[in-house]
């Protein structure tokens, strides 16, 4: 250690900076605590578990505003628990460079979002809860009330009871509620041809029973153009985000779209007519949506395939914009910071001011690897789905549906829990609320009792993409 730390300060010290500031000895309880405080980022990345306690300690320490960033390998312990903390692996250079990068690039609310939620559950997880934990693996008869079960992360078959045991706490009978989805695979059933892609009705009449309900938000976040979305399903007085995001248009009509450079508009139209001239054959077109460009192959013989998709790729990068893969199709997506994850936070904050995540419940349901952007986004403080039929597939979603199908049901059971909520509920629950908080200082888990306690295969193999073809 001390000769590499030697080495890298040798050759980038100048005379007034050094890259590495190496402590090797005791700094005092106070001058620890201020380095905690004022760290951009902290890197908690042992090669096995240990140095939980440092991780937990620079959160408690997160007193300035904007807060910092925690990463902490997924071989600590501590990495298990604190969802929204970036998770890194130390083995992997690369990777760990680049989520390096993603935590001092990070956007001030995602990062206060994130130290939020890890503060409070540093807080409910006090003294008295690790004791009474422990006394329960040893096998003392411990008062149950409160115990959080460890629930599966898959759903085969989806019944009624599923969501209810998964969803009924969470959102409770007094909370409002977002529903966020995307069209294509989750609430329509993937077709030959984005036209055909129809919003079943009994969907389609759900929907619009709940998006009359005063308790609900509804906000359709797809990768299609934003008109496109909102004319397949067809209902009013909702939010619709298209192109992942990159134009949004609110229930009272007002529209965001999110600025591309300007010198992007014209190589949009030079990259069109590039994939329409060289890879637009055997069946391979091109959907044009504006800022993103779709090339289609779904009817392309797979022999075929083989050939024009890497080609098609190639045109995508050279025109400057990156690639992302689709249910049979590639994407040209213009080269900004901006995805399903940035947009639902966007959408959340606009509709519920700066501390949404405090104020309603959030149920995000997608099929694809763009909506893995939205539920790393929203980790630890939504409830989320990955509509796909695999139970391989890497996902961040806490719960995987099998179909469509199991969709319309997670809808039909919000319905029918929402309407059963009894009148003057509020009151009867705030009042039981108080009272659990005045007894028991742990009591805030009752919030996140959603959250599955295992999710350890899940978040050592999530997030990466990986693409998947239907
Ligand atoms: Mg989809």
């Amino acid at each position: 250690m001390d000769q590499l730390v030697g080495r890298i300060n040798g050759s980038f010290t100048t005379y007034s900076w050094s890259p590495i500031r190496y402590i090797y000895g005791c700094v005092s309880h106070d001058e620890l605590a201020g380095f905690y405080r004022d760290s951009a980022v902290a890197l908690v990345t042992p090669l096995r578990d240990g140095m939980n306690l440092v991780a937990k300690e620079f959160v408690a320490c997160q007193i300035n505003q904007p807060p910092g960033v925690l990463i902490v390998s997924p071989f600590a312990g501590a990495g298990e628990t604190m969802h929204e903390a970036l998770i890194c692996n130390p083995y992997e250079i690369n990777e760990a460079a680049e989520v390096l990068h993603r935590a001092l690039t990070m956007p001030e609310d995602e990062r206060t979002l994130r130290m939020n939620s890890l503060r409070r559950r540093e807080k409910a997880n006090d003294v008295n809860f690790w004791m009474k934990s422990f006394m329960k693996q040893m096998g003392s008869q411990i008062e149950e009330e409160d115990a959080d079960e460890v629930k599966s992360v898959t759903m085969h078959p989806v019944t009624m009871d599923d969501f209810e045991e998964y969803l009924a706490d969470y959102i409770g009978q007094t909370n409002k509620v977002a529903l966020l989805l995307d069209y294509d695979g989750t609430l329509a059933p993937i077709a030959p041809h984005p036209d055909l892609a129809i919003l079943p009705v009994e969907t389609k009449n759900v929907l619009q029973r709940l998006s009359n309900m005063p308790d609900v938000y509804i906000a359709i976040v797809s990768g299609r153009n934003v008109d496109n979305v909102m004319n397949m399903v067809g209902i009013e007085g909702i939010t619709y985000a298209g192109n992942h995001g990159l134009e949004i248009i609110h229930p009272d009509g007002t529209k965001f779209v999110h600025p591309i450079p300007a010198e992007l508009e014209g190589k949009v139209r030079d990259l069109l007519k590039s994939l329409q001239d060289q890879v637009c054959k055997e069946g391979a077109w091109v959907e044009n949506k504006g800022a993103v460009l779709t090339f289609h192959y779904r009817e392309t013989p797979a022999c075929v395939r083989a050939e024009l998709v890497p080609q098609a790729c190639k045109l995508i990068e050279s025109h400057g914009f990156k690639v992302g893969s689709s249910h049979c199709a590639v994407e040209a997506r213009p080269p900004v910071q901006w995805n399903k994850g940035r947009a639902s936070i966007y959408i959340l904050r606009t509709a519920f001011g700066f501390d949404w995540s405090e104020r309603i419940r959030i149920i995000y349901a997608g099929d694809d690897v763009t909506d893995e952007d939205a539920m790393q986004a929203l980790k630890g403080m939504a409830a989320t789905f990955r509509v796909t039929s695999s139970s391989i597939i890497r996902t961040a979603a806490e719960r995987r549906l099998p179909s469509t199908d199991s969709v319309l049901m997670m809808l039909k059971w919000l319905e029918r829990h929402l309407s059963q909520r009894k009148p003057g509920g509020e009151d009867t629950m705030r009042a039981l609320k108080n009272k659990i908080i005045a007894r028991n200082s742990s009591s805030l888990k009752v919030e996140m009792s959603f959250v599955p306690i295992s999710l350890k295969g899940a978040e050592e193999s999530a997030l990466e993409e990986s693409s998947e073809e239907h």
